[in-house]
């Protein structure tokens, strides 16, 4: 068997693994990035939203930007509707296009010095004492072993390489929304703001959603409770119903399913030699159900850790424990408080979720539009309403 070695091989080449490959590359390692598809960014599974906060990772490029939208429109279960913008910015944020999205950011790795290789899957993890010290993968042609000081998994929600280095990264059918989307044309929607449906019949411990894709498309999904799904209950059955009560005439150019995880970060992120970022850690916001900007925030202070822990050749638990240390401090806060919201909403019966909206109804402006903001400005808006929707449930 063939045998080769880096200072770091990344697996999976989604955002975190693209973004942790060039940072550490930028830094003088020698990387390696492998991804089992054909073509990076395809096949998407995501509704694409960001907020305006990604420009603090990348500057913005028209090309992989479908859509701008000016805040989001959420509605309760009874209709009632709530406009959440930004105070002093016409743009809340961006519907990229993924699949050149993801292509871009494996670009800049690679003009950093990543080498990056598609068709590539790994398939196990070479440890030695306790470290990981590699990985098994295989390619069209041959199986490679590609050595390491430092393993990173960057291969999303089905991440086996955390759990093949000692990383108990399991999911309950609760904590994960099973979704379905349609990217649909030649439909009429509100082309400024993303819009969101909440309500049991809609999208039961979920909700539904429609983002502004560029002139007359939208990518219209439902994601719904792993734990709710059964044969004939599945997001495509939530999305078929809402798509006929929206847009009995519109066209679906493209169908899409995927899983999100809802259970807030794994314990552990590091173990001997390895680290997990982006959804193989699990960072994701539960109540959004967003993961691209905390999958690039953890691959750049990944990225970071991982260059100092290889020139200093120290590559135990403890020396990567600084990814872990900074990524809490950095979105670790707002991950728990999604969660903790997380887990009140989903208790709520559709009267409940009336109520919370109509407290807000009026609608919400928020300086800079991001998950933090709001939260923030939703305690301040009626600082008992969190306090009393905990209080309701128990
Ligand atoms: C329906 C849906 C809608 C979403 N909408 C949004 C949204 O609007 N906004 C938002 O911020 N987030 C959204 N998300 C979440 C977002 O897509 C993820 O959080 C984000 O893609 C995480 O990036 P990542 O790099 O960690 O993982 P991914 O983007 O999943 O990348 C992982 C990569 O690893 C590769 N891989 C896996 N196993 C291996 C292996 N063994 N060997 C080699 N390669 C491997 C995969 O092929 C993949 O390319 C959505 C998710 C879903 C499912």
């Amino acid at each position: 068997m063939k045998k080769e070695k880096y200072d770091v091989v990344v697996v999976g080449a989604g955002p975190a693994g693209s973004v942790t490959a060039n940072t550490a590359a930028e830094r003088g390692l020698d990387v390696l990035l492998i991804e089992r598809n054909p073509e990076i960014g395809v096949p998407v599974k995501c509704a694409e939203a960001v907020s305006k906060e990604i420009e603090r990772f990348v500057e913005i490029d028209p090309r992989w930007v479908c859509a701008v939208f000016k805040g989001t429109i959420t509605y309760g279960p009874d209709g009632t509707k709530v406009i959440l913008s930004a105070e002093d910015a016409e743009e809340a944020g961006y519907v990229l296009e993924r699949k050149l999205f993801d292509k871009f950011l494996a670009q800049e790795a690679a003009r950093a010095g990543v080498e990056v290789r598609v068709k590539t899957q790994a398939y196990g993890l070479v440890c030695e004492d306790g470290c990981a010290k590699g990985v098994y993968a295989r390619t069209a042609d041959e199986d490679i072993h590609f050595f390491a000081d430092v393993v990173v998994g960057a291969d999303g929600v089905e991440s086996r390489v955390g759990r093949r280095g000692g990383i108990d990264t399991t999911l309950r059918l609760a904590d994960v929304a099973t979704c379905a989307q349609f990217l649909m044309c030649d439909i009429e929607f509100n082309r400024d703001y993303c819009e969101i449906f909440f309500g049991h019949d809609t999208a039961p411990k979920g909700y539904a959603w429609i983002f502004p894709k560029g002139e007359d498309c939208a990518n219209v999904g439902v994601g719904i409770g792993g734990d709710v799904s059964d044969v004939n209950h599945r997001a495509y059955d939530y999305l078929n119903a809402f798509v006929q009560n929206k847009f009995p005439d519109g066209e679906i150019i493209a169908e899409m399913y995927g899983a999100v995880p809802l259970s807030g970060p794994v314990y552990e992120t590091v173990a001997n030699g390895l680290v997990l970022v982006g959804d193989a850690a699990r960072h994701v916001n539960p109540i959004t159900g967003g993961g691209i900007l905390e999958a690039m925030q953890g691959g750049e202070i990944a990225g970071d850790v991982i260059a100092k822990a290889v020139h200093e050749k120290n590559f135990s638990q403890r020396r990567l424990k600084e990814y872990e240390k900074r990524w809490r401090k950095e979105f670790g806060k707002i991950l728990d408080a999604g969660l903790k919201t997380r887990n009140i909403v989903l208790k709520l019966s559709n009267q409940d979720l009336n109520r919370f909206f109509h407290s807000l109804a009026g609608g919400i402006r928020i300086k800079e539009f991001s998950e933090r903001a709001l939260l923030k400005e939703m305690i301040k808006k009626d600082p008992r309403m969190l306090i009393s929707l905990a209080r309701m449930m128990f």
